[in-house]
C-alpha cells in the first residue's frame, strides 16, 4: 500500500508523492514518482527491466484537492526492455489508474461522469470544472450510463404515454406562396409507469401511433401483458397506438386535460359573445373581461363574494346568459369528474359516472345554438368510455407530465441539443434519477384504485350553502310556513321551532340536498340554514 502520510493522502495506487508546492496560479504542484513493481515489467513480453533508458516528466489531468486544481507532475522512467527477441525496444511505467498513453486520470473521468449523472450537472459545465473537454467528460458519462439504462424495465400495471418537443420548431417561408412551411418539428414519446417508481421507462423519437407501437412491440410480451391501464392525453394517435400493442389494457384519459379542454370552451364562448357585443376584443373595464380569472376557477374554491360578481355579470343579458351556459356545461363535466375517489373519498360505479355526463351531454343540447359547447360536448362523448375509466381508476398522467417538465428542464439546462441520441440519454438519466436513488427494483404489478379523500376547502360550503339555502329556502319558506303555523307564535325572546317542526326542516332539506346532488354532510348545513332562516325575526 501507501508508505508515508502524503501518498495516502493523495490516493492514486503506484504513485509516491515526493514534493508539494504551491502553483503559481493558486494551483497546488504535486511531484510524484512511481513506485510499483509492476511497473518495471516490459508490457508486450513481462520481463522485469532494471535498464533506465531516459527519465521524463508527465503531467497527468487530476481531480481537484479542496476546490483547488492539481497541476500533476509525474517523474516516470522509459526503460530498455531486457528481453533481447521483444519487438519493443522500450517503454515508459504505467499504473493501473494512468494506462499507457492517457493523459486523464481514471477518478477524474468517474468524477465528471457522476457530475452529470448523479447530480445533473450539463457535461460542459462538468467539463470546464474538470478541466477536460467535452468529448471526453461527454464520453465518462455515456459510458456510466449506458450499462444502467440498458437493464430492462420492471413491469407497470399503469403506463403512461405523453410527447414532448425535441427542441424548437424551424420555420421557412415559401417563395412561391409567401405561406409558413415546418422544416423540422422533431418529438419524443415519452413512456412511464404511473407509480412513479422507475422514472422514465423509454422514449421513442417521433410522436405517431407507428413511432409508440413500435417501441411496445420491443418490449417482452410478459412486460406487456402486465400492462393493465394505459394513460394518455386527449390523442387518438397513441389511443390507436394502445389498441393495436395492448389490446387487453384499459384506456384512460387524464382529467386535467378534460377540465382544460372545457374550461378553454368557457374562454372561446367569452371571447366570441364580447366581441359580437361590443364589435372588439375584450379589454380591461368591460365587466366580462373583470370575471375571466373566476370563470376558469372551480365552483367550490369560489368565496360567495366571488359567485355573486359571476352571476350578477352574466344575468344582465343574453351575452352574459350564453357565456353562463357554457360556464354551468364546464362545472356540470367537473361534477362528473368529482366523483372520483380522491375527492368523494369511494370509488363511483359506472351508471353514476354516465348519469352525470349525460347530465352534462343533456345541458349541451339545450343550449345547442352554441358552438363551441357543442364541440365540447361531442368531445367529450368521443372520448366518454376513457373518461369514465379515468373517474372510476383516478388514475392520472401527473407522473408523465412531471417528468416531462424535467425532460424540458434538461434541455434548457444544456441549451439544446444537436444529437437526438445524447438528448435521450441525458433525459433518461435525469428522469430516473429519483428511482436509482430510491435504489428499488421490484414495482407492484397489481392494480388499485386511487382513494384518499381531499381535504374539502374551508370555504367549500359557504357558497354553495348559501346559494341553495338561498334557492330552496325562498322557494319553500311559504311551504314550510304553512306546515308551521305558529312558529313565530311565541311572543318575547327569540322565535323557537318544536322537535316536529325541526324533523319536517331537516326532510325538507335532505330532499333538497339530494335534488341539487350534495352531499349528506352539507344537508345537515343546508337545514342549519333554512332554520336560520326560519328564525329569523319577521323584516318590520
Ligand atoms: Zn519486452
Amino acid at each position: 500500500m501507501f508508505e508515508d502520510t502524503a501518498s495516502a493522502l493523495f490516493g492514486v495506487e503506484g504513485l509516491q508523492v515526493t514534493g508539494v508546492q504551491a502553483a503559481p496560479d493558486g494551483g497546488i504542484e504535486v511531484w510524484v514518482v512511481t513506485d510499483c513493481q509492476a511497473a518495471a515489467a516490459c508490457p508486450d513480453c513481462g520481463t522485469v527491466s532494471g535498464r533506465v533508458h531516459e527519465t521524463v516528466v508527465t503531467r497527468p489531468r487530476d481531480v481537484r484537492r479542496a476546490g483547488a486544481a492539481v497541476d500533476l507532475r509525474w517523474v516516470k522512467l522509459r526503460r530498455k526492455c531486457a528481453n533481447g527477441e521483444c519487438p519493443r525496444k522500450t517503454f515508459t511505467e504505467w499504473v493501473p489508474d494512468l494506462p499507457p498513453r492517457c493523459r486523464i486520470t481514471a477518478r477524474l473521468r468517474e468524477q465528471a461522469a457522476h457530475e452529470v449523472a448523479g447530480r445533473g450537472i450539463p457535461p460542459a459545465e462538468a467539463a470546464r470544472h474538470a478541466g477536460i473537454s467535452w468529448p471526453v467528460a461527454h464520453g465518462a458519462f455515456a459510458a456510466a450510463a449506458d450499462p444502467v439504462l440498458g437493464q430492462p424495465a420492471s413491469p407497470v400495471a399503469h403506463l403512461g404515454l405523453d410527447e414532448h418537443r425535441r427542441g424548437r420548431a424551424r420555420f421557412a417561408v415559401d417563395e412561391r406562396t409567401g405561406d409558413y412551411a415546418v422544416l423540422a418539428d422533431r418529438w419524443h414519446t415519452c413512456f412511464s409507469g404511473l407509480d412513479g417508481q422507475q422514472g422514465l421507462l423509454g422514449q421513442v423519437e417521433g410522436r405517431t401511433a407507428d413511432d409508440a407501437a413500435y417501441r411496445l412491440a420491443g418490449a417482452t410480451p410478459a412486460w406487456r401483458d402486465a400492462v393493465r391501464v394505459v394513460c394518455i392525453d386527449l390523442c387518438s394517435i397513441y389511443a390507436s397506438a394502445v389498441r393495436r400493442m395492448l389490446p387487453h389494457a384499459t384506456l384512460t384519459v387524464d382529467l386535467f386535460h378534460v377540465v382544460q379542454l372545457a374550461v378553454k370552451t368557457v374562454g372561446d364562448v367569452r371571447r366570441r359573445v364580447v366581441r359580437a357585443r361590443y364589435g372588439r376584443r375584450g379589454r380591461c373595464g368591460d365587466p366580462e373581461y373583470g370575471i375571466k380569472g373566476l370563470l376558469a376557477r372551480n365552483l367550490e374554491n369560489l368565496s360567495s363574494g366571488q359567485f355573486t360578481k359571476i352571476l350578477d355579470t352574466l344575468d344582465r343579458d343574453r351575452y352574459g346568459q350564453e357565456i353562463a351556459a357554457a360556464w354551468i356545461g364546464k362545472e356540470k363535466l367537473r361534477d362528473a369528474l368529482n366523483l372520483r375517489a380522491r375527492v368523494t373519498g369511494s370509488v363511483p360505479c359506472e351508471r353514476q359516472v354516465r348519469d352525470r355526463l349525460f347530465s352534462f351531454y343533456d345541458w349541451c343540447a339545450q343550449h345547442d345554438d352554441i358552438p363551441e359547447l357543442v364541440t365540447l360536448a361531442k368531445t367529450v362523448s368521443r372520448w366518454e368510455d376513457q373518461i369514465a375509466a379515468a373517474v372510476i381508476t383516478g388514475l392520472t398522467n401527473a407522473t408523465s407530465e412531471s417528468l416531462n417538465r424535467l425532460a424540458k428542464l434538461e434541455a434548457k439546462l444544456a441549451y439544446g441539443f444537436r444529437n437526438p441520441r445524447n438528448q435521450r440519454r441525458s433525459v433518461r438519466i435525469a428522469c430516473t434519477r429519483g428511482s436509482r436513488r430510491r435504489s428499488r427494483t421490484a414495482t407492484s404489478t397489481e392494480t388499485r384504485t386511487v382513494t384518499g379523500r381531499k381535504p374539502i376547502p374551508a370555504n367549500f360550503e359557504g357558497p354553495l350553502i348559501e346559494q341553495a339555502a338561498q334557492e330552496s329556502v325562498h322557494g319553500l319558506v311559504e311551504y314550510v310556513k304553512a306546515h308551521l303555523p305558529d312558529h313565530h307564535a311565541v311572543a318575547g325572546g327569540p322565535p323557537q321551532l318544536t322537535p316536529d317542526q325541526l324533523q319536517l326542516v331537516r326532510t325538507v332539506a335532505e330532499r333538497e340536498a339530494r335534488r341539487l346532488d350534495i352531499s349528506g354532510k352539507r344537508a345537515g348545513l343546508l337545514a342549519d340554514a333554512m332554520v336560520g332562516v326560519l328564525t329569523a325575526p319577521p323584516a318590520s
